[in-house]
């Protein structure tokens, strides 16, 4: 329960919040995920009309509830608590940040390195267009450099800024080796395990995205 100042007394409140323990793609790799493109600070048009959190189960008015739950808790002062319970509780070795969503705030990455710092026998992988935003670079690469930390840079062809030397990349379409789950060749994360075998920097995954989106000012 996480208490709350109002008036001066302490009160408590339980906000929703929900670890994903299944992905058609990842199995039972378990993930957490926030609202689409508002918490992705460092997007491009491109990737957010190719971005599949649009469409589909993601889409879902369902869905889109839990990942605003999901927003509200994380800016609570208990994240950290129940986040890595809640992680605990799958026995997982391996966890995805964010099927959707994006680390949108340097207090939210500190919430991650604690996590991470808390739990180091599981492996974190992801992605992130926050490497992007010069208010969150730094944080971004602090969470990546921890050990058991495989966070690649996302890009697409439409921006000029490029990541440094240091990060690994998922690109849209572009560079890099196919996914196999992506391009068909029948695997799935838990199968292929690329994304959190090695932090080399020179690794780079190619993969597949959405159908393009007819963008709303009301999705942004
Ligand atoms: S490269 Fe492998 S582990 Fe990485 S996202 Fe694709 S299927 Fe999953």
């Amino acid at each position: 329960m996480t208490q709350l100042a109002l008036f001066g007394k302490p009160v408590k409140s339980k906000l929703l919040m929900q670890v994903s323990r299944w992905n058609s793609k990842m199995g039972t790799v378990p993930s957490f995920s926030l609202p689409v493109l508002k918490t992705c600070p460092g997007k491009t048009e491109f990737c957010s009309r190719l971005c599949y959190g649009l469409n589909g189960r993601f889409a879902q008015q369902k869905m889109r509830e839990i990942f605003q739950n999901n927003l509200e808790a994380s800016k609570q002062i208990d994240f950290v608590e129940r986040i890595t319970r809640e992680i605990l509780k799958t026995g997982t070795k391996v966890f995805r940040l964010h099927v959707v969503g994006d680390f949108y705030s340097v207090e939210y990455v500190e919430k991650w390195i604690e996590i991470a710092d808390r739990l180091p026998d599981v492996k974190f992988f992801g992605s992130t267009r926050s490497w992007r935003v010069p208010g969150l670079r730094d944080a971004v690469t602090r969470f990546r450099d921890l050990p058991n930390v495989y966070l690649r840079a996302s890009i697409d062809p439409t921006h000029f800024d490029k990541p440094t030397s240091s990060w690994g990349v998922w690109s849209i379409e572009g560079v890099g080796d196919p996914c196999p789950h992506d391009y068909g060749l029948g695997e799935h994360c838990l199968t292929c395990k690329k994304c959190w075998q090695t932090k080399d920097s020179d690794i780079r995954l190619r993969l597949k995205w959405g159908n393009l989106t007819n963008l709303q000012p009301a999705m942004i």
